[in-house]
């Protein structure tokens, strides 16, 4: 399986995870949101244990489960881990080395999107989706 690599916005945390990605989905939440201060996020899902991460992160713990982390440096959103799901971490598709490799399979919190967010994929559009899931232990997807 191909490698996966990435960087923040200043190069100073690096990281590289064993590909394919698990999973891919637009998260529309406020959450994710504020914490990347962007219309919305387009996550993937790799295997925690074959993340191998280099450069001053900073952590903060969002709810209860849930750790994002940031490069310290820049500010850079990094990572998203939950205790829910112990074995994956998500990753960011904007930090990826190649973020054209990205291809989202769906949009979930769907329910809280933006109103001048126009979206005209075909992609499903789950009304839910990550922090429930996070705080459910619910597939991700459902
Ligand atoms: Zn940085
Ligand atoms: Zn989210």
């Amino acid at each position: 399986m191909a490698e996966l690599t990435g960087h923040c916005f200043c190069g100073a945390v690096v990281w590289r995870a064993a590909g394919p990605m698990l999973w891919t989905a637009l998260c529309h939440c406020e959450d994710c949101r504020r914490a990347a201060s962007s219309d919305y996020v387009s996550w993937f899902g790799v295997r925690r244990q074959s993340v191998v991460w280099q450069g001053p992160r900073s952590f903060y713990r969002s709810s209860e489960k849930v750790t994002r982390s940031f490069c310290k440096t820049c500010g850079t959103p990094t990572s998203f881990e939950t205790e829910v799901f112990p074995h994956e971490t998500l990753l960011y598709a904007n930090t990826l080395n190649d973020p054209e490799i990205y291809e989202p399979t769906a949009h979930i919190f769907w329910s809280e999107r933006l109103p001048w967010v126009r979206v005209n994929d075909d992609l499903p559009k789950h009304p839910k989706g990550l922090q429930h899931a996070a705080q459910s232990g619910k597939r991700l997807l459902d």
